[in-house]
């Protein structure tokens, strides 16, 4: 083991192999705590070069090694826990804006919100939404197939991605693409890398497509008891067109924000279009509903988005076990109620409403298994994923052998991963735990 730091810090220097502790504590692990990191060393490579022939060495000593970005994953994927090499992309975060097709070209480690503020300066949108997009990386959002509040309107992170390059564990290169939307040559083998969380491939780097920045925006809040209103009412088809988000948390998370409940679930949805007449039309069709609603200003949107962002961290700081599950729309109502009655006070729920992606946070360490349990023989009554946007990591392994429906996705993972990865070095313990 000594061998390899050697031979790594001898090849790299010490700017870019970090070994100390205050290093291990910030970058071999990512957002969920539960897992304590174990490090070899921390690696910055600086330059393509740089991560080729770090891959080559991990390739030729069989060494274990990590990619990680910002570090804000949920499940583990990016912590080191048995003396691998972590790669911080961080110093790989070159942006640049390609003219001709409107399209953003990023390292691998480049923050999401600078991508987002460069289409942006180029009057153009790149809808990948997150709370945490002020620190993760375009890399981390390709590899766990990132989505936010905007999924609704503008899919997931992997609705942009128009080329990606991508070292493999065996140090082969790959340059991929699907710049032309009609394209039969295959199976689109560049899907198997959107979700991958590492254990795959190292995405290095990205082309990202934009799309038109709508010019209106129309944010309104409705309060309500009975979720259903979101089927019924908002989500119409000649509505549906003009939202971007439909938000929502229910009454623990408004108690936990402070704000004095008027109904059961504080709705907050986003109206976005570059065409006046089609926010007017959704607008009066909304009001011709028997809905609660309020438009917000500027100064209250602001308010109430920051509040939608700061939940998942507030519910982190009050130690909340967190699930993020997905259920058909249809039954979401029902659902809910459903929860309610196996955990009211101890589950707080917030998230996607628009795509039935909740997140359940379950704030009793007493009755955290019992609950859990439930909640998943709950989903599997209503045919929904256990795991509908972060992803699996090291942390939810369990999925495969608590829901018999992804056992044929778990042996094609485990045969795709033999043959990108023989000799499993590359993120070992995410997905598989042998
Ligand atoms: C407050 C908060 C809010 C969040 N909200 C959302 C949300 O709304 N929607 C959502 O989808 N997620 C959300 N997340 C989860 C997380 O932010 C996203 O998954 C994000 O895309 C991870 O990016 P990252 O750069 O931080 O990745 P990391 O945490 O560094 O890594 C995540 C995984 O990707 C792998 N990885 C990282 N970079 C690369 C690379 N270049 N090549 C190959 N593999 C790589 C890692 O090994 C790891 O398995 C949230 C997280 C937090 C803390």
């Amino acid at each position: 083991m000594s061998e390899v730091l050697d031979k790594l810090v001898n090849k790299f220097g010490d700017k870019k192999v970090k070994v100390s502790d205050d290093y291990f504590e910030k970058y071999g692990v990512d957002w969920y705590k539960g897992i304590k990191p174990d490090p070899l060393a921390i690696f910055f490579p600086e330059t393509e070069e740089d991560l080729i022939q770090l891959v080559n060495l991990a390739s030729n000593e069989s060494y274990p090694i990590v990619p990680s970005g910002g570090r804000t994953g949920l499940c583990g994927g990016a912590t080191a826990t048995q003396k691998e090499i972590v790669i911080s992309l961080e110093r790989m975060n070159k942006i640049e804006w390609l003219a001709d097709k409107q399209q953003i070209k990023c390292q691998a480690g480049a923050i999401t919100d600078d991508a987002k503020a460069l289409a942006d300066e180029n009057n153009r949108l790149l809808p990948i939404s997150l709370s945490s997009s002020s620190s993760s990386s375009i890399g981390g959002n390709v590899a766990t197939n990132a989505a936010g509040a905007k999924f609704i309107r503008y899919g997931s992170t992997k609705d942009y991605v128009a080329k990606m390059k991508v070292i493999l564990a065996t140090g082969e290169i790959l340059e991929l693409q699907k710049e032309i939307k009609k394209d039969s040559t295959g199976p689109n083998l560049m899907e198997i890398f959107f979700g991958s969380e590492g254990s795959l491939g190292i995405i290095y780097e990205v082309v990202l497509n934009t799309c038109e920045k709508p010019t209106i925006r129309e944010d309104l809040v409705i309060q309500t008891d009975d979720i259903e209103v979101i089927k019924n009412g908002i989500l119409k088809p000649e509505i549906k067109q003009a939202i971007s988000s439909v938000e929502y948390w229910d009454t623990n998370c408004q108690n936990l924000l402070g704000s004095n409940p008027e109904a059961k679930y504080f709705v907050l949805v986003q109206l976005a279009s570059s065409n006046a007449a089609e926010i007017d039309k959704c607008l009066e069709s909304l009001a011709e509903k028997e809905l609660n609603i309020s438009l917000l200003n500027s100064k209250q949107a602001e308010e109430a988005w920051a509040k939608r962002e700061d939940l998942p961290v507030i519910l982190a700081d009050n130690n909340a076990y967190k699930m993020d599950i997905c259920i058909p729309i249809e039954q979401l109502g029902s659902f809910l109620l459903k929860i309610e009655e196996i955990g009211q006070t101890e589950i707080y729920s917030f998230g996607h409403l628009g795509d039935g992606n909740i997140h359940l946070n379950i704030v009793s360490k007493e009755r955290e298994l019992e609950l859990i349990e439930n909640v998943y023989s709950l989903l599997k009554d209503f045919g929904g994923s256990p795991s509908a946007e972060h992803g699996i990591g090291q942390r939810k392994k369990n999925i495969w052998s608590d829901f018999p429906e992804y056992q044929s996705k778990y042996l094609l993972l485990k045969k795709i991963k033999k043959s990108l990865d023989p000799k499993n070095i590359l993120s070992p313990k995410v997905f598989f735990s042998d």
